[in-house]
């Protein structure tokens, strides 16, 4: 499952930039992720739970995900337009853009603690 590596790659992220200590305290992760990202939010929701179950980490911590929609720059316009349905077309010229400006990341936004 796609959805397991990317949950297990974000606690290795973690483990890199945070002490144990620290991991211990974490409450709540907030993702932001892209319609483009080609990652299901809620199969994410479900690899995260399958992987605090199976690893005993992360216990209590809950993830929250940003769903971010596609966004194309248009250099002839030099303007942003928001995509829909996968439709690739600036609204401005109606000419096709795939120049992706938003919409493909997954990223980790921010980490909360317990105080
Ligand atoms: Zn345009």
């Amino acid at each position: 499952m796609h959805e397991v590596s990317i949950v297990q790659s974000i606690l290795r992220t973690l483990e890199r930039e945070f002490d144990q200590e620290d991991i211990e305290r974490i409450v709540q992760i907030d993702l932001e992720v892209g319609v483009f990202s080609n990652v299901e939010p809620i199969l994410l929701q479900n690899a995260f739970e399958a992987v605090k179950t199976t690893t005993g980490k992360m216990k209590g911590v809950r993830l929250h995900i940003d769903v971010k929609p596609i966004k194309v720059y248009c250099s002839d316009c030099q303007r942003e337009s928001l995509i829909e349905d996968y439709r690739f077309i600036c609204h401005a010229c109606q000419k096709p853009c795939t120049n992706i400006v938003q919409g493909a990341e997954l990223l980790i936004k921010r980490v909360h603690f317990e105080d």
